[in-house]
Order: structure tokens, then C-alpha cells, then sequence
């Protein structure tokens, strides 16, 4: 039902607040003090889960949604997508380290998303805690604080002690109701998602509801998903009935994954209007030169980070969150792509039948590693390719193992890198100690001219293979 603004009721709700800030500046930390702080969850002895948010009441009785943002440097994209669901947003910086390139980054979002921020210098705890210059920091970056000749408001808290946590979530809730929070029941739904992922119970996401109500019966739609609620879960995995905006909740319903980061409602013609595409091309063209891949994911969230970050020079074949399924191997083997999966598992019977379709299945737990692999396979794409040669075959000099090799296209000189290969695929990469043509030491070698080798590194080469030299 479209609201009628000239005779909407609006009721305060609670605030979805956003933690921002440079790496290591303390997010994860102040976000678990803030939970530990949370009245409810002591009360009902919760343990929480990580569904992507969480709802805290303070001891005044107000609650609060936040959202855990990563605070990876490389999630920029994510800490974006935070800034646009939330209401508030808590600008971070470490007292005693001020301003860095990601809090610029944040400065930026916020400015750009345009909602009102906190500053937290948190680490007030270390002896290096200088809160002053932190200030001077922030004004250089035009954050005009409270009592600065501004009005950004500033709390100074330790993530490691406690402190000032209650300032801060005084502040939150005052600023909330300075900006008169609140939300109509009538109303459509609005929500955003925040979070996906695939568990035992099938495709879930978490949405933070900013107008409206959600219930189990609920149809609703994204972009051109649609799902019917099934089920409601809180931070605790309680089922619920229902939620109310400012509220956050895992959703079990949708056929399919939706775009972490996209509307939620119950207005199909404003779904569409609001479609993203995040999923890859299914009708993707490779050309030669690029890179196959195929990726799995352990959520939507990382997915779309590494998504964000992956070079032009590789070919997104597939991506898509999950475990690693059998017609991945299959869509993999069709193009000739591996498989780069993070943080997803990948069943026996899949790693099987991997090895015998011939699919290499890499895993990655850290999402730096992912990228540093990614880098290197674009490198090895990007080599110049200055020879090849054949080793016809094998004989020893001085106990080591000479490669007798004809040159069968350009040229082969002792300071390249040679790549060996066999059946087309990488066996391993050397450089030339010795090279010999007819007993004597040579530099170069050209096309059609036979050569004796000796690799600066143990190969275990065998005649037939190839040896190709690049550029190094
Ligand atoms: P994030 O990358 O912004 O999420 O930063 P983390 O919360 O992971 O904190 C980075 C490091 O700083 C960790 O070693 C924390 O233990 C430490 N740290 C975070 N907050 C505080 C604090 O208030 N006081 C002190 N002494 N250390 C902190």
C-alpha cells in the first residue's frame, strides 16, 4: 500500500547505525563492547550470531541496530552499501594513530550518503592516545567537531575497557531523535539487504527493515526476485513472527539469493525499478587473452568485494555463493576456468569428480591471498613469450641432469625464466645455469638449434616436454 504522506503516523523506531573507519582502527572491537554492553542478551543469556547486524538496548531501554560492517581495507564497496542502510553513521578513529586514508574514504561516504555521523576516537586506553591531534586531524578533513567551531558531535571510548561506550549510545539515541527516526506501520516495505548466505535451511538474507513491517506470510520482492517469508530470525537464531523498521532479521524465503545491497519490498513495480545486476553475465564472452575463473563464496558480502576487485584481464565465468556444487566443476570444465573459492567448502564427492574432469579447485580462507593468486594468474598472462623449445631428451654432466632441447620458435637466452610444460599444463619454472651448443657455453640459442641445459632449479623434466622462455 503506497503511503499518503499528508496522513501518515510516524513512531520513533530504533536507529540503524553503520561503524566506519580505517583498518584496525578499532571497529570489530568498540561493535563486540557495544554487544557486551547490550541489556537484552545478558538478560536472556543470549550468544550471538553473526547474521550481519544486531540490535542492542541500552540501559535507558533504547535500542539500537547495528550494522558489522568488515572492516577489511579491500571492503570498501561494503562500507559503502553500510552507509546507505544505515540511519547514523560512527565515524572511527584511533586516538592514537588520526586520520588515515579509509577514514578519508568514510569522510567521503558519509558526506556523499549525506546522513549524520558520530566520531568515535577510540584506543583512549593507550599511553600513544593523543585525542587532541586525532581533533586537529579531523578538522584538517573539514569534520568540524562540537566545540571545534562545528557540530559534529564526538565521544572518546576505549573498545578494550568499556569506556565511554555509554556516551556513545547516548549519543546515537540522541541523535536519533534529533533527526526524528521513525517510521510509518502502514507504510511500504523498505528494507535493504545486508547480508546472504546458504545454510541448512537454504538460501537466507538478512534485511534491515527502514519503513514498514515484515511477517512471516509477507510477500515481497527484489529487483526481479520474489519471495514469500517462511521464516524470521533474530541475532539469537529465536524465530520470529514479525519485525518492525529498525529492525534486522534473517530471511528465509527466497528462491534465490538476492544482491546484498538491494532494495526489499512489497511494491513489485518499485522492485524492478530498483534492480541491480551484480550477478555476472551468464552469456559472458571470453576472449583469448583473458583469464577464465570461476568463483564461489562463503556470502554475497565477500562475493561482491572480490567481485569489486578481480582485474579485466580475467573472465568471470561464473560466481555465486555457496559450497562448491558438481555443475560448477562441469561450467568450469567447459570453459577451461579453476575454481577460486573463499571461504566456502568444498564436499568430497565435488573434489572428486574435480579430479577427474581435470578442474583444479584452489581455496582461500584469507581474501588477500585470493587476490595475490588472482595477480600472479594475470602476470602469467601478461608474460612475453620469447622462445620455446623441445626436450628430445636426457643425459648427465658432472652429476646433473642435461636437457637435450631443439628451439622450435624464437630465441632462448640465459638470463629468461623458463616455464616447463607438459601436456600444456605448468610444471615448473627455472632459470638457465648452463647452456651448451656442441660443448661450448652459449648466451642465446635460435630457432632450430639444438642446445644442451641445465636448470639453475631442480625440474623433474622428461623428453617431450616444453620449455618456454619469457621475459623476466
Ligand atoms: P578494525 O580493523 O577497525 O575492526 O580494528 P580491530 O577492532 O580489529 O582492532 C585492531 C587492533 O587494535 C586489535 O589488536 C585490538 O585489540 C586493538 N584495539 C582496538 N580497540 C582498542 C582500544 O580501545 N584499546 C586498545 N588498547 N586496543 C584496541
Amino acid at each position: 500500500m503506497p503511503s499518503d504522506t499528508s496522513t501518515t503516523k510516524t513512531t520513533p523506531r530504533s536507529p540503524i547505525v553503520t561503524v566506519l573507519g580505517h583498518v584496525d582502527h578499532g571497529k570489530t572491537t568498540l561493535l563486540d563492547a557495544i554487544r557486551q554492553s547490550n541489556v537484552a542478551s545478558r538478560e536472556a543469556g543470549g550468544i550471538t550470531q553473526s547474521i550481519g547486524a544486531s540490535t542492542v538496548t541500552t540501559k535507558e531501554g533504547k535500542t539500537i541496530t547495528f550494522l558489522d560492517t568488515p572492516g577489511h581495507a579491500l571492503f570498501s564497496k561494503m562500507r559503502s552499501r553500510g552507509a546507505k542502510a544505515a540511519d547514523i553513521a560512527v565515524l572511527v578513529v584511533a586516538s592514537d594513530d588520526g586520520v588515515k586514508p579509509q577514514t578519508k574514504e568514510a569522510i567521503k561516504y558519509i558526506k556523499e550518503e549525506n546522513i549524520p555521523f558520530i566520531v568515535a576516537f577510540t584506543k583512549i586506553d593507550m599511553p600513544a592516545s593523543l585525542v587532541e591531534r586525532a581533533i586537529a586531524d579531523m578538522t584538517a578533513e573539514s569534520v568540524l567537531l562540537d566545540g571545534q567551531g562545528g557540530d559534529t558531535p564526538y565521544v572518546k571510548v576505549s573498545g578494550k575497557t568499556g569506556e565511554g561506550v555509554p556516551d556513545l549510545l547516548e549519543m546515537i539515541t540522541l541523535i536519533s531523535e534529533m533527526n526524528d527516526i521513525s517510521y510509518d506501520a502502514d507504510s511500504e516495505i523498505e528494507g535493504f539487504v545486508i547480508e546472504t548466505a546458504t545454510n541448512k535451511r537454504g538460501p537466507v538474507a538478512t534485511i534491515v527493515l527502514k519503513n514498514g513491517t515484515l511477517s512471516v506470510g509477507d510477500e515481497v520482492y527484489s529487483g526481479d526476485l520474489k519471495g514469500k517469508v517462511k521464516g524470521l530470525f533474530d541475532q539469537y537464531g529465536e524465530s520470529l513472527k514479525g519485525i518492525i523498521a529498525g529492525e534486522a532479521a534473517q530471511v528465509l524465503g527466497f528462491s534465490d539469493l538476492p544482491p546484498v545491497g538491494s532494495l526489499i519490498t512489497d511494491n513489485q513495480a518499485n522492485a524492478h525499478s530498483h534492480a541491480q545486476k551484480v550477478k555476472p553475465s551468464e552469456t559472458l564472452e571470453i576472449d583469448d587473452t583473458m583469464i577464465p575463473v570461476v568463483i564461489k563464496s562463503s556470502n554475497a558480502g565477500s562475493l561482491e568485494a572480490i567481485l569489486a576487485h578481480v582485474s579485466e584481464d580475467l573472465a568471470i565465468v561464473s560466481a555465486s555463493v555457496g559450497e562448491v556444487s558438481e555443475s560448477d566443476v562441469f561450467v568450469a570444465k567447459s570453459t577451461a576456468a579453476n575454481i577460486y573459492v573463499f571461504e566456502s567448502s568444498v564436499p568430497a564427492r565435488v573434489k572428486k569428480l574435480a579430479r577427474t574432469e581435470g578442474v583444479k579447485i584452489e581455496t582461500f580462507d584469507v581474501v588477500y591471498k585470493l587476490f595475490e593468486r588472482f595477480d600472479e594468474l594475470v602476470d602469467a598472462n601478461t608474460e612475453e613469450v620469447l622462445g620455446a623449445a623441445q626436450i628430445l631428451s636426457e643425459f648427465p654432466f658432472n652429476k646433473q641432469r642435461v636437457a637435450g632441447s631443439k628451439v622450435v620458435s624464437g630465441k632462448i637466452s640465459k638470463s629468461d625464466q623458463l616455464v616447463l610444460m607438459r601436456n600444456q599444463e605448468e610444471i615448473g619454472r627455472t632459470g638457465i645455469k648452463s647452456m651448451k651448443k656442441e660443448k661450448k657455453d652459449v648466451e642465446s640459442v635460435a630457432s632450430g638449434e639444438e642446445f644442451g641445459l641445465i636448470m639453475s632449479h631442480y625440474l623433474d623434466f622428461k623428453p617431450g616436454d616444453m620449455i618456454v622462455s619469457v621475459r623476466r
